[in-house]
């Protein structure tokens, strides 16, 4: 039996992986591990993923992944039987070949002659301790270095939120810290970016001590990247995270005696408070001094077939002292067993490459004859969870009931099948309604001040460029901008609240299907909803998706999302020619932005990115209630990003387009003389004159490059001579007769193709510059301004001449 064909509340125990590559290794990272007992919880509103729970965490999967997944239903008697037992650690009823290994027999003591590198003596080295945070993801380590470093990174109770490296510095104990946060990863193995990323960082840098955080609430799971970092034989601190939670839950856990077996000293830490911070740096120093007793090199133990094939790799391995010099042997020979091609091309490099490679062989054939139904890779992860549940069953305690949690009735209101969606819904609607119209009162007093400050330069300034610079471009370009502020901030406050609590994960796991109909995931979709509030923060909220190839085509349909910028001009046209059919017209606005994005988003996933290289396994994080500092503190450090941004394109941008309509200084004056502006403007008509556009529409087009607001106020300059032209005098400005032409300037049909045209070209500078910075590229960036154009002037196009038939 498959997974996928397990019932809600059914449990099973797993039997094989099937499939291959990047998913079967990262489930099994995960714990998706022969003999280990597995529960489905909840379906998705719309059957798709599946919500499991898996040793004491839960996670989604895809029905197409949960069939990849081979299973032993357990029979009703047997379920609750297990159910009891699977409180303790070790809940592995059917463990076959490899079983538990005791811990006392698992562990030897490292006896190879080299002294380990840790108990380097202190004398002579600098003062300075270079410290690694290394865990799985969400397991508190950028809130351990916000709290050691005293910096506001961003925290999330959402996977994937740090994706680069941060590093601080600081002083303690006498020694100078820098410390840097990493990306979580589950292994280090090189299948995910993450997991390269930081495995790379370890080659490279070789920091003095690494600091393995590790989420006390689930240990098990997180144990597995500990005893991957143990076969690397580096030293190391675990800092025992989320112990509150550990402490509420009721489990006893030993972590001194879990600490002194695996060698490695475990320092209990609430990095939400700090609590155990300064404790855990004391012994970072005691480790880096070499003065920690419990620090020990331990081998975790695997099986002996594995162990004598390792052997012989490792005696292979050390004919070339070079090898070692990145990696101890022992984790080379390991990722050689797994065929890790990153390794091998290490080791390829070595003059003893091609002895070394065919003793591997040789012992993977070997392996293979005795284990025919087993691969490597799965033998080596049953193996160490076997360590894992070994270590847990002598140290920790858990209580005998199998408590129901907050976040498993929360669960079940808000992933229900009729009540998900409707829920989902309210929130989204509720938080539009918050940012659009709430937020509209503080935009409205900031419109008054920038409006006020314009004046004051107006009447305080001698007459001049200088002052027309100052009042039209800066303080009318840069206005426009903060005026969204206010809309902006509060928006960023929700996505932080729900990132935080861990709702956003849900958002993902019920719109999972719909996404994956456009060959995208759940975690996209938070992003394009942030697309109508602004583009650009949509673009920067794309770095929570893990897939690239998923979120570079995220990061392209964003423009195609209607926001706010563009809703002026609907109001103004909209208003002038469509006013019987206002509701309709801007829905179909609305949804036409969103139709153009879907399907360029199955357009690229046919032809540019054919395969999601990364499974959709995701964690459900149970429910946190997230502080007050944390969200503000969230909100701010995404706002300044945005002002960043912003702030020096559009002063740049603004003073350009300033410039183009101000000079040259005499076309004021005289009728016949065009500024710079509406030169282009005129040259670049004929593109649009297909469209029904008039110059004067097609110069507000150009000057929106910069920021959309600008088309609007572009208009009000070019048909009544003001900026601050009110839309029904603008409107009566639309609709005269232009006596250059003898029609007016703007007919339905025109303004619809306008409007169009507005909606889907070449979105703002800012948001180029955001795809740029996302995705690393300039051709993603030259890619949209080119692309959008062009569906925007074929959509306009057929639009105008569609509407002129009737
Ligand atoms: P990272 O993904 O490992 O960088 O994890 P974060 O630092 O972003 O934290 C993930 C979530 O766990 C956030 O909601 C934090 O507020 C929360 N968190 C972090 N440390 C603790 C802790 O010690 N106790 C509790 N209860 N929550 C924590
Ligand atoms: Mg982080």
């Amino acid at each position: 039996m498959r997974l996928s064909d397990l019932k809600t509340g059914q449990s099973a125990v797993i039997i094989k992986i099937l499939g291959h590559g990047a998913f079967r290794k990262r489930v099994m990272e995960m714990g998706f591990i022969k003999g280990r007992k597995i529960t489905a919880l909840l379906v998705a509103p719309l059957r798709d993923p599946v919500k499991y729970r898996l040793m004491n965490y839960e996670v989604s999967l895809r029905r197409a992944e949960a069939n990849m997944i081979e299973v032993m239903p357990l029979a009703p008697a047997e379920n609750t039987a297990v159910s009891r037992e699977s409180s303790t650690p070790a809940d592995a009823p059917v463990r076959t070949e490899v079983s538990t290994p005791s811990v006392a027999h698992s562990m030897t003591v490292e006896d190879d002659g080299i002294a380990p590198h840790h108990r380097k003596e202190f004398e002579g080295r600098s003062h300075t301790i270079n410290v690694a945070l290394i865990g799985n993801p969400n397991c508190g380590k950028t809130s351990l270095f916000n709290v050691a470093s005293g910096a506001k990174e961003h925290v999330g109770n959402y996977s994937g939120v740090t994706v680069d490296s941060k590093t601080g510095t600081f002083v303690h104990g006498g020694y100078t810290f820098n410390i840097v946060d990493l990306p979580g990863t589950y292994s280090l193995s090189a299948y995910s970016p993450e997991e390269r990323y930081v495995r790379t960082y370890l080659k490279d840098n070789n920091p003095d001590v690494i600091v393995n955080v590790v989420d006390a609430s689930n240990l098990e799971r997180n144990l597995y990247l500990t005893t991957e970092l143990i076969d690397m034989d580096h030293a190391m601190v675990i800092a025992l995270n989320m112990y509150d939670e550990l402490r509420n839950s009721g489990t006893v856990l030993d972590y001194e005696a879990l600490g002194n077996m695996i060698g490695v000293p475990v320092v209990p830490t609430v990095s939400r408070t700090g609590e155990g911070v300064k404790k855990l740096f004391d012994t970072i120093i005691e480790v880096y001094e070499g003065k920690n007793p419990v620090v020990r090199h331990v081998h975790v133990k695997l099986s002996q077939d594995l162990e004598r094939a390792l052997a012989a790799i490792k005696d292979a391995l050390k004919r070339d002292k070079s090898i070692n010099q990145h990696f101890c042997a022992r984790y080379l020979g390991m990722r050689l067993l797994e065929r890790d091609a990153e390794i091998e091309a290490l080791v390829g490099e070595s003059r003893e490459a091609g002895e070394i490679l065919a003793i591997r062989d040789r012992q993977l054939k070997e392996l293979e004859r005795l284990h025919p139904e087993e691969d490597v890779t799965s033998m080596i992860a049953d193996n160490k969870y076997g360590f894992i549940s070994g270590a847990l069953a002598e140290t920790m305690e858990q209580p005998q009931q199998e408590s129901v949690t907050t976040t498993h009735i929360i669960d079940a209101f808000v992933t229900n099948r009729l009540f998900g969606f409707p829920i989902f819904l309210l929130v989204m609607t509720f938080i539009f309604w918050f940012t659009f119209y709430i937020g509209a009162y503080p935009a409205d007093w900031i419109q008054e001040g920038v409006d006020a400050l314009s004046a004051l330069v107006d009447n305080h300034m001698p007459d001049g460029p200088l002052r027309d610079m100052l009042a039209n471009g800066v303080i009318g370009g840069v206005g426009g901008v903060i005026v969204f502020l206010p809309n902006i901030l509060i928006l960023f406050f929700f996505i932080s609240f729900m990132e935080d609590s861990g709702y956003m994960a849900r958002a993902a796991f019920i719109m999972d299907r719909l996404m994956h109909k456009i060959g995208l995931h759940g975690k996209s979709f938070i992003p394009l909803v942030m697309g109508f509030g602004c583009n650009v923060p949509a673009v920067m909220a794309s770095r929570a998706i893990e897939s690239r190839s998923s979120k570079i085509i995220t990061v392209l349909i964003t423009p195609f999302i209607s926001c706010s910028a563009r809703l002026p001009v609907f109001v103004l046209l909209i208003g002038t020619f469509f006013s019987a059919h206002a509701a309709l017209v801007f829905i179909s606005m609305y949804l036409l932005g969103a139709l153009v994005a879907m399907g360029t988003a199955r357009l690229l996933r046919r032809f540019l990115f054919k395969v999601d290289e990364t499974p959709f396994v995701m964690e459900l994080p149970p429910y946190r209630v997230p502080t007050l500092k944390t969200s503000v503190r969230h909100m701010w450090w995404k706002a300044k990003q945005y002002l960043q941004k912003m702030g020096g394109i559009i002063l740049f941008a603004s003073i350009i387009v300033w410039a183009l309509d101000y000079f040259p200084l005499d076309h004021k004056d005289n009728p016949d003389r065009y500024s710079y502006l509406e030169t282009i403007g005129k040259a670049v008509h004929p593109v649009m004159e297909p469209l029904g556009i008039s110059w004067r529409g097609t110069v507000a087009a150009v000057a929106g490059v910069p920021a959309k607001e600008i088309v609007v106020s572009t208009l009000g300059v070019l048909y009544t001579g003001s900026e601050e032209a009110t839309d029904q005098a603008l409107s009566q400005r639309l609709t005269t007769v232009n006596p250059e032409t003898g029609v007016p300037d703007f007919t339905p049909a025109s303004a619809l193709a306008f409007m169009i045209f507005i909606l889907l070209y070449c979105p703002c500078v800012a948001t180029v510059v955001a795809i740029v910075k996302e995705t690393g590229q300039w051709r993603y960036g030259a890619f949209t301004v080119l692309y959008n154009t062009l569906v925007a002037w074929v959509i306009a196009f057929g639009a105008y001449r569609l509407a002129l038939l009737f």
